[in-house]
Formats: structure tokens, C-alpha cells, sequence
């Protein structure tokens, strides 16, 4: 299994195959992996310590930024990721941190978690990918529903008081060009950077 790799430069962690979303524009309903030329697709969830250990082999103090990022959802392994942030923090001091995430972490544990962020995160990068619940339902189709649209605003607005930079992302091609610049004011609006992917 591909539970760390590199990619430009970063360490990626490899940490769940699961997710509380199915967006119609995911790696994951159209191939094995993006960055590594392993298929990332995990044959079981590992424990913490094998993702660790594989992280250890691979030096993670000699890379720019460790980024905890799919294949999956990181969060929905919320206490392991947390976990691993730490002996991060020990065994590669000043290096940063980043996590992507789709946003639902306060909606798959039933409260507000993102003080636990505090910390261990440099950087937060939160896929808001619409500008409204409609949008959102029909683009990543969402496990908790009409619910989750509100929560993953909430959830930026949250998390950035207990990370340095948060970033609110949309992919390019996923929704009408039109909404991209909603999307960009919403951002403004929550006080978030806003960043465009590009489609892979
Ligand atoms: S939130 Fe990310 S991992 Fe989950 S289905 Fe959407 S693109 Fe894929």
C-alpha cells in the first residue's frame, strides 16, 4: 500500500480510503491515484503506525510541506491524523503542515473539532467546490445532504481560529464558469484566500 509519497517536492500521506462525499469530478471514480505512479487505493485502512513508519522511511524533515490529502478523506481518521501531526511536529520540526479536506469534519463527529487543529496545522486547504447547497448536492453528493453545504462554510469560518492561513478552493470545469467568481466572493465573504484547481 502507498501510505506516503512524494510529490513536488511535499511528503503526501496517504491515510483512508474513506469519504463522506462521491463529487462527480473525484480521482477516485476515474483512476488509481494522481501524484504517485502507485495506485493509491488502499487494500484495507492502516493503522496509524504503518502510515507513520512508512512517513519515517521517507525522511520527512528533508521536504518543503507534509500534506495529508486523500486518497480519501484525512478527517474522516480525524484522531490518527492528529496523532501523526504530532510525531510530525517531533521528528520534522518547522516543516508545515496541510491538509486538504472536503470541510465535514465538525459533521462526521457531531461537533465542533477544529480547536484539536490547533497547533498542528499550518495550513488548511477546504474544497468548497459550489456556491450554494443546490449546487453542492448535485456536484459532490454529499453523505450528511442538505446539511453539509452550511457546515462546510461554518467549518472555514471555524477553523480559522486555530490555523494560519486557511485557503477555500472550487475545481474548474466541476461548475458553471459563472459561479466561480460567487464562489470567489464567498471566500472574500468568510474571510478566506480562494484558489481555483484545475481539473485533472
Ligand atoms: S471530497 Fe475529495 S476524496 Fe471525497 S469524493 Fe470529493 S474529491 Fe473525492
Amino acid at each position: 500500500m502507498v501510505l506516503a509519497y512524494e510529490y513536488s517536492g511535499a511528503l503526501y500521506i496517504n491515510l483512508t480510503n474513506l469519504c463522506t462525499n462521491k463529487c462527480a469530478f473525484c480521482i477516485r471514480e476515474h483512476d488509481d491515484g494522481i501524484y504517485s505512479e502507485e495506485p493509491l487505493w488502499l487494500e484495507r485502512e492502516p493503522t496509524r503506525e504503518e502510515v507513520l513508519a512508512a512517513a519515517e522511511a521517507m525522511t520527512p524533515k528533508r521536504f518543503r510541506e507534509i500534506v495529508f490529502c486523500g486518497y480519501g478523506e484525512p478527517t474522516c481518521r480525524l484522531h490518527d491524523m492528529l496523532w501523526l501531526c504530532r510525531r510530525f511536529r517531533e521528528i520534522a520540526p518547522g516543516v508545515p503542515i496541510r491538509l486538504n479536506t472536503n470541510g465535514h469534519a465538525n459533521l462526521i463527529f457531531g461537533e465542533d473539532v477544529t480547536p484539536l487543529f490547533e497547533g498542528l496545522f499550518d495550513v488548511v486547504s477546504v474544497s468548497m467546490n459550489a456556491a450554494d447547497s443546490d449546487r453542492y448536492n448535485r456536484v459532490c453528493h454529499p453523505r450528511f445532504g442538505d446539511d453539509t453545504f452550511p457546515a462546510v462554510l461554518k467549518f472555514i469560518r471555524d477553523i480559522q481560529r486555530h490555523v494560519p492561513e486557511v485557503i477555500v478552493t472550487v475545481v474548474r470545469g466541476s461548475i458553471p464558469d459563472a459561479d466561480i467568481p460567487r464562489c470567489a466572493d464567498l471566500a472574500k465573504e468568510l474571510n478566506a484566500k480562494f484558489r481555483v484547481r484545475e481539473y485533472i
